[in-house]
């Protein structure tokens, strides 16, 4: 199933932004010392130092697209550097840079697409495998038949498709389009930061391999940037595991604690609080209850129209921050949020509800909306005040608030020193 709801240019952000700096780097003129020299060890740097990071964090998957890459890299750069040196190409220059075109996309698609289920050592072993065979039977008819080999792969199969800007061997665009469509494939079936990294690299090796003999270094800074777009996959996915919470997607409680830290002078926490939510989940069970906090998460998510951030601080339980703000200013966006939550009829999606059939389906809507829930929320509210310094402070003062909410017969907001759920919803303290 495809969630092309779900992709995010955030994603794209890192490698887009490696991408970008590998292509201005690759056209920058008349390069000085230092940087040919940086440029001549960087791919070898980038692969110690990001192979170590992935096997830290055990992903065999990007370890084995790093050497992937690596491997393209050294092949390719033995023969522009054998050209630089001696200004003409060396005689297997054709048939290695064929077949690197024709196997760098497929090895890079294969492995992008597989991911890792087996056990650690199982997986590196059947990897490792693949890239023995296909390396040994390519290099084995390279050495055996490089003439027959060079004319297969730099065959024009399809002349009605060649176009006068193909720089590369036919065979290797299609290989370069079935990957683009399985990793385009798999992003939209899973939008993770990895598997756009995944895809935005093989979009720049796709951009490099015809520049190999062109532009100088390009082969040398654009496989850098792969297996570094590879490593920021890696390493913005570890943030997220740490930062947001699985459930409803929210930043979640560590998330706040750091949030926390960088509050201004003036700010308004508020802590919220779903009403009779253990009843619901002994009524409805546990998956229920789970999709409940999932749609809870998403309308407090909208509260940024209101200048609010919100967390999931744990259970069913999730605070707002609203930094640079007063009270006044935000107690009508939670009343809002609310009335939206409490209005909400929620569609109960799991299996005992489903329809069989379409049939049934229209039936019970017709009826009436028997496999429907809905819940309500109780929040409180609290700002900083002479009485309340720190963000700590405050959210007890929050959370104060929320019991007060809950004591005055839950579905309310209720700012922190506020006695009762009718009448102006200016705090005494604020007013004093
Ligand atoms: P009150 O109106 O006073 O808040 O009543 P309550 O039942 O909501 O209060 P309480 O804090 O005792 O219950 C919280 C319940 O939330 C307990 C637990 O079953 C449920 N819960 C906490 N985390 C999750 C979760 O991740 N998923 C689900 N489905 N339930 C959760
Ligand atoms: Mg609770
Ligand atoms: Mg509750």
């Amino acid at each position: 199933m495809l969630h092309p709801s779900a992709a995010r240019l955030s994603h794209f952000l890192p490698a887009g932004g490696l991408f970008l700096a590998g292509l201005a780097a690759a056209y920058v003129k008349d390069l000085n010392v230092f940087f040919t020299s940086l440029f001549n060890v960087l791919p070898t740097l980038v692969l110690l130092l990001g192979g170590a990071y992935c096997a830290v964090y055990r992903r065999q998957r990007e370890l084995s697209l790093m050497v992937t890459v690596y491997i393209a890299y050294y092949l390719l750069d033995t023969q522009t550097d054998f050209y630089r040196d001696n200004g003409r190409v060396r005689e297997d220059a054709a048939v290695i840079f064929h077949l690197t075109c024709l196997l760098l996309p497929v090895m890079y698609s294969l492995y992008a697409a597989w991911e890792e289920r087996t056990h650690l050592a199982q997986d590196i072993v059947a990897r490792l495998a693949v890239l023995l065979v296909v390396g040994s039977v390519a290099l084995g008819l390279e050495q055996s038949y490089p003439l027959q080999v060079q004319n297969w792969l730099a065959d024009i199969r399809w002349p009605a498709l060649h176009g006068a800007w193909m720089s590369l061997i036919q065979l290797s665009y299609l290989m370069f389009l079935i990957g683009f469509g399985v990793l385009i494939w798999q992003y939209l079936a899973k939008p993770r930061p990895l598997h756009a990294a995944q895809l935005v690299g093989l979009l720049a090796l796709f951009w490099a391999l015809p520049k190999t003999f062109i532009l100088p270094f390009t082969l040398n800074i654009m496989c850098s940037q792969v297996m570094l777009m590879i490593a920021a996959g890696v390493a913005h996915e570890a943030y997220q595991m740490a930062f947001r919470d699985e459930l409803t997607g929210l930043p979640g409680r560590r998330a706040l604690n750091e949030r926390m830290q960088r509050l201004g002078r003036n700010y308004v926490l508020a802590m919220t609080d779903v009403d009779h939510f253990k009843k619901f989940n002994d009524t409805h069970g546990h998956d229920v209850g789970d999709q409940v906090l999932r749609l809870v998460a998403s309308k407090l998510s909208k509260i940024t129209n209101g200048g609010g951030k919100a967390y999931r601080y744990g259970g069913e339980e999730f605070a707002i921050v609203f930094a640079g703000k007063a009270i006044e200013e935000c107690l009508p966006h939670l009343e809002v949020i609310r009335e939206t939550i409490a209005k909400y009829e929620i569609q109960l999606r799991n299996k005992e509800n489903r329809p069989q059939d379409d049939q049934q389906g229209r039936q019970r809507r017709g009826a009436s909306a028997a496999s429907s829930v809905s819940v309500t929320i109780s929040i409180g509210v609290a700002e900083r005040q002479p009485e309340h310094r720190t963000p700590e402070e405050v959210l007890k003062a929050a959370d104060q608030a929320l019991y007060a909410a809950k004591g005055a017969g839950r579905n309310c907001v209720m700012a922190h020193g506020q006695t009762s759920r009718r009448g102006a919803v200016r705090t005494t303290e604020a007013a004093s």
